[in-house]
């Protein structure tokens, strides 16, 4: 029997697009080339008896419609409040902390630079702002450029809204999609270190320096999250980020979806412009009345349909879609926690302390050395790592007494030979991390690595890309993945992306999967 809808990709919001279509009574088929669903939202066991998340680690911007619709919770899901946000360990022995609270995180800026201190609420008046400005149009399908007349109607309600902002809030707002993530924070802050503790979000999943103009809208894109209510926080999900996915799966599995695991799908079957299936590796064929991609946009028009089938303008546009985030990822089994010499210095730190993002990038001018040696060296010797360690938030990680670290380092250079270059790029990181916490190598029971090929090669992200394309502002929103389909259609009839390569870009959101599935069901 024919399926209404094939899903190539069992990634989160594959999951996402195939509950809402199931829901209103479509019989779908997800597909997933792993022996897991998820993608780098998932769990495993890298280590006998330790687990942890493989790719996205942490989460925020999970929108809660989505945990709603899907009932999330019902089916597993528990989020967990990180203790303290982030500390960020200097090479003199001292930390800055992220800590919960205005007035708090006040303080421990005020140790850095008592002006820097002053301008916090400035600072997060303006990036709420941003956020309920990016908020509003999460779960809206942008206009498509050439769509028409209702096109241009959306465009004009979308226009009127920001015309409600005062001047400030509109100069705030072209900073964060014109600038970079430095010239931004010049507005606010004036200490390097303090200024460093906020631009490390700008370069998160970005393959640039602090200098690069787009970089300010990557901090912004980090911010709409929430957890359990509470706005612009990051929280941990108990088993890790692989129970969110199966939380989905769960749900979608209770509405009659069906989901195949190893399952790799190598090509779209498009007849008179229309997909009217897929072909597996093996060469077998699966019929369906419409093809739904949960894949990284280069991956789908550029390797699993035929050139000839699409516009050649559209061809060449894909051809130069951005990607590639310079991330390194690994996780480590440990016998025991680390211990930060800043940690162990200063009375103000608790225990607390090690539930947060330990982010080593300690100054803006560390953070840009990283890029540019990554440009020259393909990696820098004082790589910018964010640490973190689940399992003192959740013991069914590791082993008692034992623990998991989950390490997201960035500025690796995508362009690199990494089946050479691996090994040595995880002893820096190692070596990064013993220089902040001596003994951590000695701590070290197993390990699993992945460079950007190893992204792309176990989940498809394309010279590993953790977004599925960058976020630049000529990829985003409409032109998302590129202009004229920015609407989860495509120019063949009947194929539709739901991936992160659409807006509202990527992250563990749901929203495109979400998005998506409205405009397929708009057009049955
Ligand atoms: C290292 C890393 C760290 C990250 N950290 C965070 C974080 O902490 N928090 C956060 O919110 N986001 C994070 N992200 C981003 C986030 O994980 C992704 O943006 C998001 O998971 C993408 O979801 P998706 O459903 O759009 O696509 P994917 O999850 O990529 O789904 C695509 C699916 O398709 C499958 N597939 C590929 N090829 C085929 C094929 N030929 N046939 C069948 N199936 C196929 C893949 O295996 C995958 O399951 C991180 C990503 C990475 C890589």
């Amino acid at each position: 029997m024919s399926t209404d809808a094939i899903i190539i990709g069992g990634g989160h919001n594959g999951l996402v697009c195939a509950s809402y279509l199931a829901d209103a009574g479509m019989r779908v088929k997800v597909l997933e080339k792993n022996e897991q669903i998820g993608g780098p939202a998932s769990t495993e066991e890298f280590h006998p008896g330790f687990r942890n998340s493989v790719g996205a680690y942490t989460v925020s911007l999970l929108n809660p419609k989505v945990i709603n619709d899907l009932e999330l919770h019902k089916h597993g899901l528990k989020i967990v409040e990180r203790k303290v946000n982030n500390v960020f360990p200097h090479s003199d022995g001292n930390f800055l902390a992220f800590v919960h609270g205005r007035n708090e995180l006040k303080k421990e800026i005020a140790q850095f630079s008592k002006h820097d201190a002053k301008q916090v609420d400035r600072f997060f008046s303006d990036i709420e702002m941003v956020s309920d400005q990016i908020r509003s149009v999460l779960l809206e399908t942008p206009p498509n450029a050439g769509g028409g007349f209702k096109d241009v109607l959306r465009t004009a309600v979308l226009g009127n809204r920001f015309r409600k902002l005062n001047v400030d809030e509109g100069r705030v707002l072209l900073d964060i999609f014109s600038k970079s993530v430095s010239d931004f924070l010049d507005y606010y802050f004036k200490d390097q270190r303090v200024k460093a503790a906020f631009a490390f979000d700008g370069l998160v999943g970005t393959y640039s320096d602090t200098k690069q103009a787009g970089t300010a809208y990557v901090l912004a894109h980090h911010a709409f999250g929430e957890v359990n209510g509470k706005k612009g926080i990051w929280g941990h999900a108990i088993g890790g980020m692989g129970a969110i996915t199966q939380s989905m799966a769960a749900y979608a599995q209770t509405k009659g979806v069906d989901i195949e695991v190893n399952c790799a799908v190598r090509r779209v079957v498009v007849k008179n412009n229309e997909a009217v299936g897929v072909e597996l590796d093996d060469g077998e064929i699966i019929e369906s009345s419409r093809v739904v991609s949960n894949l990284n946009p280069a991956l789908l028009f550029r390797r699993m349909i035929n050139a000839s089938n699409l516009p050649e303008e559209f061809n060449r546009r894909m051809a130069n879609y951005k990607n590639g985030s310079g991330t390194l990822r690994m996780n480590v089994a440990l016998r025991d926690l680390p211990d930060f010499t800043c940690l162990k210095n200063h009375k103000r730190a608790t225990e607390d302390h090690l539930t947060s993002g330990i982010i080593i990038g300690p100054t803006v001018d560390y953070l840009d050395q990283a890029y540019k040696d990554a440009e020259e060296l393909g990696w820098s010797r004082e790589p910018i790592i964010e640490m973190l360690i689940p399992s003192t938030l959740d013991d069914s990680l590791a082993p008692p007494g034992k623990h998991v670290a989950s390490l997201f380092c960035h500025q690796f250079n995508p362009g690199l030979n990494w089946d050479v270059h691996r090994d040595k790029a995880a002893r820096t990181v190692i070596n990064q991390v013993e220089k902040y916490a001596p003994g951590f190598r000695e701590l070290i029971l197993g390990q699993q690595v992945l460079t950007p090929i190893d992204l792309e090669r176990k989940f498809g992200l394309i010279n590993g890309d953790i977004f599925h394309g960058k976020l630049s502002l000529d990829q985003m929103f409409s032109a998302r993945p590129i202009l004229g389909y920015g609407n989860y259609r495509t120019p063949i009839n009947k194929l539709y992306m739901c991936g992160s390569g659409t807006h509202p870009g990527g992250g563990v959101t749901g929203i495109p999967g979400h998005n998506a599935a409205r405009e397929i069901l708009k057009d049955r």
